[in-house]
């Protein structure tokens, strides 16, 4: 067993509220200067530029998952992280089928760019990934479960987007691995809309800024970095009753 350094939740070039200095080349080269040992790119419905982060990190020291932050029907964001990127990405094509047909302004939202691993511009995509797929908040979890991922409600102490600000509480028989919090002192306030105790709480960067990455990140105790061996580790956390100080 050793200590992994996570930081699960990064934005790319493919978000447009990202900056575009977040391609796959600076996210890794940066991962590694704050010496992160495994990240996923969370792009907003989307997988895409986890791909080429992918195959730079294989130089390097640092594990590359894919994810995405997925956008419910409710407004409710969530992490979904794979192992590998065909299950990722067929999993992507139906949330991708889900979303409303409406273009992204890039004047107004930004660019939505996927990127190679030598910083070429491979295209923009088309359609707004800021936006809900059309799928409830219990069909994707249980889907992104039955696909193998690993499945972290984003943010539950933010005003917007978030599980507790959408519905008003964390219901109790939702598979979920893990709550993602901004800030650990919030963990004492939100205990009493989560109504399963046991699921762990977690807390990474969600940057969209270069200087972001890593500025929040969990450490686990795992075997090898992947997503059984995180879940595992995050089951065993559930034991522990999180305290005042965090
Ligand atoms: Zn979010
Ligand atoms: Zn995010």
């Amino acid at each position: 067993m050793k200590i992994f350094k996570c930081d699960l939740h990064i934005h790319s070039t493919l978000s447009p509220c990202a900056s575009l200095e977040m391609s796959p080349k600076n996210i890794v080269i940066n991962a590694q200067k704050a010496g992160l040992d495994i990240i996923a790119i969370t792009d907003h419905n989307m997988v895409e530029n986890g791909f080429y982060a992918h195959e730079l990190a294989k130089e390097t020291g640092t594990a590359v998952l894919f994810g995405m932050e997925l956008q419910t029907r409710e407004e409710i964001h969530l992490l979904i992280i794979f192992d590998n990127y065909e299950t990722a990405s067929s999993f992507h094509r139906r949330i991708y089928d889900l979303l409303p047909e409406v273009e992204n302004d890039p004047s107004y939202f930004g660019d939505q760019v996927v990127v190679d691993c030598d910083d070429n511009i491979v295209r923009f995509e088309k359609k707004l990934l800021l936006n809900s797929a059309q799928i409830s908040l219990n069909d994707a979890v249980f889907l992104a479960k039955q696909m193998g991922a690993l499945v972290i409600s984003s943010h539950i102490d933010s005003p917007n987007f978030s599980i507790i600000s959408q519905l008003g509480y964390v219901p109790e028989d939702l598979p979920l691995d893990a709550l993602e919090v901004r800030k650990k002192e919030n963990i004492p306030h939100l205990l009493p809309f989560i109504m399963n105790k046991g699921i762990p709480f977690v807390t990474f960067s969600d940057a969209h800024y270069i200087d972001d990455i890593g500025k929040r990140i969990t450490a686990l105790s795992l075997n090898e970095p992947n997503v059984e061996e995180i879940a595992k580790a995050l089951k065993a956390m559930e034991k522990m009753v999180p305290s005042n100080d965090g």
